[in-house]
């Protein structure tokens, strides 16, 4: 089947289990979203679909197009055109946006990328996200605050135009106006792409109009 398919997945952490057999698939081009209460397994799920670190999945399979990547290694998952933009992204001292991005460009393509064009869009998109101090000859992530790393982990979601972007509360930290401009942002999205929305937002979702509303209490 083609998508991305996820059967009867158990994952644990610690050897203790978070999420027990879940089943639910996302097709292309599509918008989700994903709920649940705080410490239901959203996060954990979207770290397994990953292959995150930490994260074992102890039953069950996740498949792409109907190949088995349950396995896999998460830069090769990144290959097949898996993202996330995390719940708490991580600062990364030492490294500036702009190489970091080039790095992660240059490995997913296996060809280093046109940097000039690829600062200029981001740059654009920065504005348009109303990041009004981005700077990408800064160290990435580091003194930014919760919803510039929110916005941090979007442009790269922009540079990189995943085929499966999941979105791990985009909206926390966010102000109203910053809001209004991701929701626009997302639904004008110019590559083809689906995108898995962990939110409870009320405006966000109304605006992005998922197909699909996934509740984690009642996937298992
Ligand atoms: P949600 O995103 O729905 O709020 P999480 O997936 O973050 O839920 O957490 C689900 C449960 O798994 C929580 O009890 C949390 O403490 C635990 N958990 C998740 N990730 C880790 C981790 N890296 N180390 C220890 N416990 C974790
Ligand atoms: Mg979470």
């Amino acid at each position: 089947m083609k998508g991305l398919v996820i059967t009867d997945l158990s994952v644990s952490v610690d050897d203790r289990t978070i999420i027990d057999h879940l089943s639910l698939s996302f097709s292309d081009q599509q918008v989700y979203a994903l709920t649940g209460r705080n410490g239901s397994g959203k996060s954990t799920l979207l770290n397994a679909i990953m292959g995150a670190p930490g994260y074992q999945i102890t039953s069950g399979s996740i498949t792409l197009d109907g190949n088995n990547i349950t396995n896999l290694p998460t830069d090769q998952r990144a290959k097949l055109g898996l993202f996330l933009a995390m719940q708490y992204p991580a600062e990364i001292a030492g490294v500036s946006y702009a190489d970091f991005l080039k790095t992660a460009l240059t490995r997913l393509h296996d060809y280093a990328p046109d940097m000039k064009s690829t600062l200029h869009d981001l740059r654009r998109h920065a504005k348009a996200l109303n990041f009004i101090n981005f700077d990408y000859g800064r160290e990435v992530n580091v003194g930014f605050s919760g919803g510039e790393k929110k916005k941090s982990e979007i442009l790269q979601m922009l540079a990189i135009k995943p085929r499966f972007a999941f979105l791990d509360e985009p909206d926390s930290g966010l102000d109203t106006a910053s809001l209004h401009r991701l929701a626009n942002y997302l639904n004008n999205l110019d590559y083809p792409t689906s995108l898995i929305i962990v939110s409870h937002n009320r405006r966000l979702l109304n605006s992005l109009r998922p197909l699909v509303i996934y509740d984690m209490e009642k996937l298992q």
